[in-house]
């Protein structure tokens, strides 16, 4: 039994997808949630519905992880409603898709804006609040580790750098009793990737179990991390994809 009451979480791109399926098993172990969204405000209230119904509070926080004045703004909003913080998921992303031939400046500035440079200010902007210990956990994806098809170079490479960026503030944050981890999922059924999509059928046909993975079962990596069960676990990555890194 995970118990997290009493901790207060903060989870980027929480109003679809993976990052909705972390905020509401966050919530349903206990943790009050604020979280992020760009767009999707209607969603993004259903989510918080979802997190009230669970018992607990919730914070929907409309902020572009692409500006470091909203990601600060953000941070001290989920810090004054929810009296602080000790959790930090970085779930926000986007995809791109492309060959390097062609590459985009912009697109390719928007994946590393997005992907890379936000969990670091996001992180930079919740430390001083992680008085208490607390846990950063990024979520990554198997794609960084193995590339098994052309045109998702750069995308690769933003979830490529998320494994030196947990590592490396392991060391920082240690001293400070603060754990940091990644989650890469493989394929999971969400809008990103939906399980009945052009090419579903090649990424089931890389994983050992043959299927899709659905957003809480990545959540009940990131609730393990976040838990007193994985107190001494620190800089590790957890990879959550079927088997497709087998
Ligand atoms: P979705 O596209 O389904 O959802 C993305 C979420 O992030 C939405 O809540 C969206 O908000 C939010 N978001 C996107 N861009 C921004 C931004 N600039 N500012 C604030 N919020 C933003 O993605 P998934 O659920 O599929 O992916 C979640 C995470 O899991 C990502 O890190 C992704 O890379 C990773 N992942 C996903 C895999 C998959 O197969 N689905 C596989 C491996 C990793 P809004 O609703 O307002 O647009």
């Amino acid at each position: 039994m995970i118990d997290l009451n009493g901790k207060r979480a903060l989870v980027t791109g929480g109003s679809r997808g993976i990052g909705a399926a972390i905020a509401l098993a966050l919530a349903e172990n206990g943790a009050d949630v604020a979280f992020t969204y760009q767009y999707s405000a209607e969603k993004a209230e259903a989510v918080a519905k979802s997190i009230e119904k669970a018992g607990r509070r919730a914070v929907a926080i409309q902020a572009d992880s692409a500006d470091p004045e909203a990601i600060s703004r953000s941070v001290s909003e989920a810090v004054s409603t929810l009296g602080g913080l000790d959790i930090l998921v970085n779930s926000a992303a986007i995809g791109h898709t492309g060959m390097i031939a062609d590459l985009d400046v912009h697109a390719y500035q928007a994946v590393m804006d997005i992907n890379v440079r936000a969990p670091v200010l996001f992180a930079k902007a919740v430390i001083p609040h992680l008085t208490g210990g607390g846990c950063i956990i990024t979520i990554g994806s198997a794609l960084g580790e193995r590339v098994p098809f052309p045109g998702i170079t750069t995308y690769a490479m933003s979830k490529a750098a998320l494994t030196s960026f947990t590592r490396g503030l392991s060391r920082e944050l240690g001293p400070s009793g603060i754990t940091v981890n990644l989650v890469q999922p493989g394929a999971t059924n969400t809008d990103a990737n939906p399980a009945d999509g052009e090419a579903a059928d090649f990424q089931r046909s890389l994983t050992s179990l043959g299927r899709y993975a659905e957003p809480h079962e990545i959540a009940n990596a990131v609730v393990f991390l976040a838990s007193p069960a994985a107190s001494v676990i620190t800089g590790a990555t957890l990879t959550v994809d079927g088997g497709a890194l087998a």
